[in-house]
């Protein structure tokens, strides 16, 4: 049997997403800037992907910039808007303060110490012992200088839900512009770009059932940005280069299929996230649900098993067919201790005991069952020769 509940790093493709795409990958293959009918037809369909998107997410069309995924748009976002903004004229403001939470994706953690090392200010919000950004912390922290806040939707590694509508109420009213990445947010909780006072989101398909390489920018193209990416000028001369349109059109129909089937997919993934932490409780001895219980994205378990390395659980699941996380994707090759794990209390011993579970609509009771039995003679046989803490 093959397990996949490592839905954070990545997501299957959908059929009907690929059904959608496939067009664009044969007979349409025209480049959407071209003037002949195939270019004039192709820039119809991405206008088209464009309102749509802008519809389900309630934001303006004309200010989404496709990229080719998180990674780039929060690159975009965060380097755009500080570089383009920096010494200003006296009260134009731009500052060069930046605030992002403590919790963030590697893409934006890596990306804030950059411009640290260009000399930006560079502060990290923390979060409480559940894992979520206290806005009372923001309060204190903000400045006049004060130009960006990052504050992320949901949290990947531990599934945190956090308060964005708040944090942007709040930065809209002192006129800081806010930023949030919100890739874990689908299908789970309703983005909402005019309702979360969002100046800047980020999106991936691939995330969402969508193919890989296509992702989203929604931009205040109020706000001064130098594009990084020079070239032919497509996406406003934000975002040069020939448009990823099977990618596009995947990414759009992916969207509308997530939220389309909201509902269905949020009982789903919570039955079975439900059920499944419920078996490991009743069937396992020393473990813990890392984070907050209540206020989390149902297809997220961090669950710590005691005086054992998440590695060797990971290791040995695998082995068994089933595919797990120790941590976000991008960290996992590391052997280096979670930010957002440290940043919740957990003591050193247990630092290495976790294991990432993210489920999917894909995922069937079957499937939990056979890796609830998998999970139960891993630990058992890892606990009994390893005589650790
Ligand atoms: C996966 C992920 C990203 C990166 O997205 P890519 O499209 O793979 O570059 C960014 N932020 C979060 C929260 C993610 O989970």
């Amino acid at each position: 049997m093959q397990v996949y509940l490592d839905n954070s790093a990545t997501t299957r493709l959908d059929e009907r997403v690929f059904e959608k795409m496939k067009p664009y990958l044969t007979e349409k293959y025209g480049n959407a800037s071209s003037i002949h009918f195939m270019g004039e037809e192709n820039s119809l369909t991405l206008l088209k992907a464009k309102e749509q998107i802008g519809r389900i997410l309630n934001c303006d069309h004309s200010n989404l910039i496709f990229t080719s995924g998180a990674t780039e748009s929060n690159n975009m976002v965060l380097k755009g808007v500080m570089r383009s903004n920096k010494d200003p004229e006296p009260s134009s403001g731009g500052g060069n303060h930046i605030l992002v939470s403590a919790i963030e994706h590697p893409s934006i953690l890596e990306t804030a110490k950059q411009l640290k090392e260009e000399g930006f200010d560079v502060e990290y919000i923390p979060v409480d012992s559940s894992g979520v950004v206290d806005l009372t912390q923001i309060k204190k922290m903000v400045r006049p200088e004060t130009l960006l806040i990052s504050v992320m939707a949901v949290n990947n590694e531990i599934g945190t839900i956090q308060p964005v509508e708040t944090i942007g109420a709040f930065a809209r009213k002192k006129g800081i512009l806010f930023h949030t990445d919100a890739v874990q947010a689908v299908p789970y909780k309703t983005i909402d770009i005019r309702g979360w006072n969002a100046d800047f989101l980020s999106l991936s398909a691939h995330k969402f059932n969508g193919p890989k390489g296509v992702g989203l920018a929604y931009i205040n193209r109020r706000v001064k940005i130098r594009p990084f990416m020079a070239g032919g000028g497509q996406e406003y001369g934000l975002r040069s280069g020939t448009h990823n349109l099977p990618g596009i059109v995947g990414m759009a129909e992916a969207l509308r299929l997530a939220y389309e089937e909201q509902d269905e997919i949020v009982k789903k993934v919570s039955e079975l996230s439900a059920y499944f932490w419920k078996r490991i409780q009743e069937e396992i001895e020393d473990v813990q649900l890392n984070g907050d219980l209540k206020n989390r994205n149902p297809n997220n378990l961090n669950i710590m098993f005691r005086r054992i390395e998440g590695e060797a659980i990971l290791m040995d699941l695998s082995t068994k067919g089933i595919c797990v996380s120790t941590g976000s994707a991008c960290s996992s090759n590391k052997l280096q201790a979670s930010n957002i794990l440290k940043a919740i209390g957990l003591k050193d011993n247990d630092l290495n005991s976790n294991i990432r579970f993210t489920l999917g609509k894909f995922n069937t009771k079957e499937e939990i069952d056979y890796t609830v039995g998998a999970l139960k003679e891993t630990v058992a046989r890892l606990r009994s020769f390893t005589p650790l803490k």
